[in-house]
């Protein structure tokens, strides 16, 4: 419980330090306290067994469960202010939320430098003007002082001034400013190294704002008013139907009020393109938080956001814990991506956090998206967010029809039938572009013999070798090992060794033998290694000559493709039959994706979708009604299914290299939680264990329990106590365990 005023009587400090320990540790105050005294929020550096550890003041007592002389003192304070409260508020709603450590949750929710005691304030660099004197003074009044009389004139072409770096590459040396500074003829200010304002005069906008269509122009109205309270909005539109020029127009409205816009994005969508975009309509700075910054980059960002310099702060996932001065609002953009949602250690959905942080701080949150996830879906359609719908793209041209195409029983080249390679040879013939999208990198799934039956599988992993040419060998997806590969058969010997199935090379290699006069690109994971690869590759597309793109979900994503008219998809029943129960809904939204990239500008498109069950009711759903038909029957599904968004799940996964090692605590653990959960008569159904579908990997076994509720109180009691049980046990430490809330993936 922190003190009614600041400091006063604080003689326990309950510290967060970054360990997997779900507890707080106790120390006494020593005699470091900063100027405002003791308060939650501050860094100190404490000692933790054997090592010095940064944490985070989260509770200033008057009183400790251990007597007071046992307890430690901190080392020093290493803030003169608290990092802000709302941030602390989030990061201790997340960690109570998906049942991580504090510690660890504030330690990821920070910058790497202040994880490592860096004290958190603005770089800042000089910035030299002349003074009133300095304005009133010649060059010639300088005499013999040569270089000072240039310096003079160098600043005086420059009213605002000249910072420093820029005075030192022109070849003035420290003295020759001192000089000038110690005459009272120019002088110096600090200003922070990044994001400083820009000048007011000549408003907001560097280049003019699109005028909107009629159903853009609502939602934007929409929008406008709720600017000052929580108004949760899922934006719902079709792709190129101008989501992005209305979030554009509403951070306009929040940064004209004096107030920050966060804009998240998928992590394959923060592209130099978006963010150039983002950069060209605004005179005030717009900080991307991207993996390429350097720590201090990345700490300069965070500190301006935090200090209210940045206006416009955009990133990916991690970006939801940049604290802002002014919060305005908050925007994610592909509501429904992956990407948002943290696959390991603290296992948070950026998404939903948005809309926490969104309704604590009271602004609103967009939620963007062509194909919302059915959880937004959900809470739009009873009325908990504002639905706003975009049905008709700005280029005019309607969204392309899904057109699907039997596979069955069809001779195929690359993966492709006869009548696709046709409207291939006709697209390109018209000197248009055609996207083919393979949702495997390599060169064939496997390599099989031809005599026994013999699959290429991984030695570590319930998996098979993905076979690649550039360079040729044997990957494992999921461990990433290699192999050679082998000449014979390592079962019965014999040579006759093929590929089986199509990846992304293979199709690459066929389109380029079928169309010897176009240019093939292909855009996966391997071909864009390369820092820049994809950018030139990019380009190279959009300079528009006919060309054939080969590519994963990587070129499905986000990226402006002007030229294409035709999308191909080779193959897309790999969603339709999945065990996963979201695997439909992912699929049905990448398909919608890549359709997408057709027809984006003045030419229509078509979308030629490959399929082994052109019966499938599912597919024909999507491809005769669309994505919302689909929606609507997914949700029926899942209502009498028992499964999210109608339940909360909860997934515990336990992994060991010994397989009964991680069966038997999993089976103890299940038995543990079923009978406290009988003794406290709580709706909250335990399902498991099981073996997780795929259950050897790197050689691990991994194994699961499911926790299913109507009600997310009594689930989050139980996976509260769930932890509890689990940190007590000495058979815990041969097992690793960990505990998702809200599983994306089972
Ligand atoms: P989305 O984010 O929904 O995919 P975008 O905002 O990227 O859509 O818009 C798609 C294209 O349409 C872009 O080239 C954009 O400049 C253009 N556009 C969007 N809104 C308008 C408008 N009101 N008038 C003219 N062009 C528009
Ligand atoms: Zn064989
Ligand atoms: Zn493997």
């Amino acid at each position: 419980m922190s003190s009614p005023s600041p400091g006063s009587g604080v003689a326990v400090l309950g510290v967060a330090v970054p360990t997997p320990l779900r507890r707080l540790f106790d120390y006494r105050p020593g005699a470091a306290a900063p100027e405002g005294g003791w308060q939650p929020g501050l860094r100190v550096r404490v000692p933790l067994g054997r090592r010095e550890v940064v944490g985070v003041v989260v509770e200033c007592r008057a009183h400790s469960e251990l007597p007071l002389d046992t307890l430690k003192p901190v080392s020093a304070c290493l803030d003169t202010q608290p990092l802000p409260a709302d941030w602390l508020w989030l990061c201790r709603f997340t960690a109570r939320y998906y049942q991580h450590a504090l510690g660890d949750t504030l330690h990821q929710a920070m910058p790497v430098l202040l994880r490592q005691g860096r004290p958190l304030e603005a770089r800042t660099r000089e910035r030299w003007q002349l003074t009133a004197a300095g304005r009133d003074t010649s060059a010639a009044q300088l005499g013999r002082a040569r270089r000072q009389a240039e310096l003079l004139e160098l600043l005086r072409q420059h009213p605002r001034g000249v910072v420093h770096s820029v005075i030192s590459a022109q070849g003035f040396a420290r003295a020759q400013l001192q000089g000038l500074a110690d005459k009272g003829l120019a002088s110096a200010t600090e200003e922070p190294l990044t994001a400083a304002p820009a000048p007011r005069q000549g408003g907001l906008l560097a280049e003019p704002a699109l005028t909107l269509n009629r159903e853009q122009a609502a939602a934007l109205a929409a929008l406008h008013e709720g600017l000052e309270r929580y108004h949760p909005c899922l934006l719902q539109g079709v792709t190129g139907s101008g989501k992005t020029e209305v979030y554009l127009q509403l951070i306009e409205a929040v940064v004209a009020h004096d107030r920050q816009a966060l804009v998240l994005v998928p992590e394959i969508g923060l592209t130099p393109q978006t963010l150039a975009r983002f950069r060209r309509r605004f005179r005030v700075p717009v900080v991307a938080l991207h993996s390429q910054l350097t720590d201090a980059e990345r700490l300069d960002a965070w500190e301006a956001a935090r200090a209210g310099r940045a206006p416009i702060v955009i990133g990916t996932r991690s970006a939801i814990f940049t604290p802002l001065a002014r919060p305005g609002a908050i925007i994610v953009d592909e509501e429904h991506d992956g990407s948002f949602k943290q696959q390991d250690g603290l296992r948070y959905h950026a998404r939903d956090l948005a809309i926490i942080r969104a309704h604590r701080e009271g602004i609103p949150v967009v939620l963007g998206s062509a194909t919302p996830s059915l959880e937004s879906l959900v809470q739009a359609r009873a009325g908990h967010y504002r639905h706003l719908q975009l049905t008709r793209r700005a280029s005019h041209h309607a969204p392309a029809r899904l057109e699907l195409v039997d596979l069955r029983g069809r001779r195929r080249q690359g993966g492709l039938v006869p009548p696709v390679i046709d409207a291939i040879r006709q697209a390109l013939a018209a000197g248009n572009q055609v996207l083919v999208f393979i949702n495997r990198r390599g060169f064939a799934p496997t390599l099989a013999c031809h005599a026994c039956g013999w699959l290429a599988e991984c030695d570590h992993c319930d998996a098979r070798l993905t076979l690649h040419r550039q360079p040729s060998q044997l990957t494992c997806h999921h461990c990433e090992r290699q192999r050679p590969l082998p000449d014979a058969c390592p079962d019965c010997g014999s040579a006759d060794l093929r590929p089986l199935g199509t990846g992304t090379e293979r199709s690459e290699e066929t389109l380029a033998a079928l169309f010897p006069d176009v240019a093939v690109h292909r855009i996966d994971r391997d071909s864009t290694r390369r820092k820049d690869a994809l950018e030139q590759t990019l380009a190279e597309i959009r300079r528009g000559e006919p060309a054939l793109l080969v590519g994963t979900q990587m070129i499905a994503k986000g990226h402006h493709l002007p030229h294409v008219t035709l999308v191909v998809v080779v193959n897309a029943d790999a969603g339709l039959y999945a065990s996963d129960f979201r695997a439909l809904e992912h699929s049905a939204q990448l398909l919608v994706q890549v359709a997408g990239r057709a027809g984006r500008a003045e030419r229509p498109g078509r979308v030629l979708v490959q399929t082994l069950h052109p019966e499938d009711p599912h597919l024909r759903l999507l491809a005769e009604r669309g994505y919302e038909a689909l929606a609507e029957q997914l949700l029926e599904e899942r209502r009498a299914a028992g499964l999210p968004p109608y339940r909360h799940l909860a997934l515990l996964r336990l992994e060991s290299p010994r397989e009964a090692d991680a069966t038997q605590l999993a089976g103890e653990a299940a038995e543990a939680l079923r009978d406290w959960l009988a003794s406290h008569a709580l709706a909250v159904d335990c399902l498991g264990p099981v073996p997780a579908p795929m259950e050897r990997r790197q050689n691990r076994y991994h194994v699961q329990t499911m926790l299913r509720s109507e009600r997310r109180g009594p689930l989050h009691d139980a996976c509260a106590w769930l932890v509890r049980w689990l940190e007590a046990q000495p058979g815990a430490r041969r097992v690793r365990w960990s505990l998702d809330v809200d599983p994306q993936t089972l």
